[in-house]
């Protein structure tokens, strides 16, 4: 066994212990396991300062997720998605491939409450099924391995997975979308990297939510990739009271950056049973991204978008940097919120016939 599988072993998961060591109801937290799977790495734990803190917020049960019945089980609708068990098509080119049912610690908050922990819904003998869709799908060029946690498997399954699918000729690059490195960094060894770095082009896309989950620990297990050749991205949930805050949302992109991790996406939280009391406006979303362009980096500025219920993807937000259009000039606001006017190229007098969809602005003003 290696270190990390006996530091999982350690992991916070009977009530008793829950309740015990933070101080809750046991019959309380009794009744959510009931629901919903608990667990939480001693590592993940040692992180969390206060009662209540961001880290918290993620990872300690709270009744009020039973009290909560506003959401839906699965809000993407991915199950309609799912030609085959283990995979979700829902764009042209690229499908979501579920490796694993299991997390080592599991978010509050997460899309697929319904799903994570429970080993009937992603079943291992689903991925010989998962291949054959992949090999027999050639406009399938990118496949985003993912579960549960992909890196609870252990590595010779984990390199079965990505040499079969590194197989397939016309798949070109593969990612793979992680929490390991924020929840159980020691899950990312020098073996592991030494691993993926055969299967190049390889992406690795980890979630952190919090400046506080940026160790020295996580940043060794980020670094280990990022010098294995592994372009580093992160997802990030908007979640209140852990980042539904600019300074602290900043602050995280700004760590992030420091240990060679791109922001890719910062999500709405999405509309999922018994996660209400996280959930935050869509107007501090907007707020938070607009404290982020110009004011830093471009570099730590990524899309935020709500993954729409109803399974229509992922659709980016931008705060609204245009005053109006016309033909004569465009005029804008800079990030202080200062007006600035572009002058439009001269029309022909002679109008084009209009295309048959009219395109789409992202504006108040009057059409040109
Ligand atoms: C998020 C997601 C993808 C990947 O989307 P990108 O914008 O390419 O990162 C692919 N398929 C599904 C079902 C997804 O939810
Ligand atoms: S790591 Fe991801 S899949 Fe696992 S519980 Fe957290 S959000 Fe859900």
């Amino acid at each position: 066994m290696d270190d990390w599988q006996r530091l999982l072993q350690g992991s916070l998961r009977k009530p008793e212990e829950i309740a015990q060591r933070f101080g809750l109801e046991l019959e309380d937290v009794r009744r959510i396991a009931r629901v919903f799977k608990i667990q939480i790495t001693p590592y993940y734990a040692s992180l969390i300062k206060n009662r209540g803190d961001g880290l918290w917020r993620q990872m300690v049960p709270d009744p009020a997720e039973l009290r909560e019945h506003t959401g839906e089980a699965d809000p993407l609708l991915e199950d309609e998605d799912s030609p085959v068990p283990g995979i979700v098509h829902r764009y042209p080119d690229r499908v979501l491939f579920l490796v694993s049912h299991s997390c080592a610690s599991y978010c509050r908050f997460c899309t697929r409450k319904r799903h994570v922990g429970d080993p009937s819904k992603i079943n291992p003998r689903y991925i010989e099924g998962g291949l054959e869709y992949i090999r027999n799908h050639r406009e399938v060029r990118d496949v985003i391995i993912s579960g549960g946690d992909p890196l609870m498997l252990n590595d010779r399954r984990l390199e079965e997975i990505l040499k079969g699918v590194r197989a397939v000729p016309h798949i070109e690059i593969m990612r793979i979308g992680t929490r390991m490195p924020c929840v159980l960094p020691q899950r990312v060894t020098e073996k592991l990297a030494a691993m993926l770095r055969k299967y190049h082009p390889l992406y690795v896309n980890v979630h952190f939510n919090h400046p506080d989950e940026i160790t020295p620990e996580s940043s060794r297990a980020l670094n280990l990739l990022a010098d294995a050749g592994i372009p580093l991205g992160n997802q990030t949930v908007l979640l209140k009271g852990v980042n539904d805050d600019p300074l602290v949302m900043r602050g995280l992109m700004q760590k992030l950056l420091a240990v060679r991790v791109r922001p890719y996406y910062i999500y709405q939280a999405d509309y999922v049973n018994g996660t209400e009391h996280l959930r935050t406006t869509v107007e501090k979303g907007l707020e938070i991204m607009d404290a982020l362009r110009g004011w830093t980096s471009g570099l730590a500025v990524p899309y935020y978008c709500i993954d729409a219920p109803g399974g229509g993807g992922k659709i980016p937000l931008i705060p609204n940097y245009l005053q109006s259009i016309n033909a004569e000039q465009v005029v804008m606001r800079n990030y202080a919120g200062e007006l600035y006017a572009y002058p439009q190229v001269k029309q022909k007098a002679k109008r084009k016939p209009r295309p048959a969809v009219a395109p789409c602005f992202n504006f108040d003003g009057p059409m040109p």
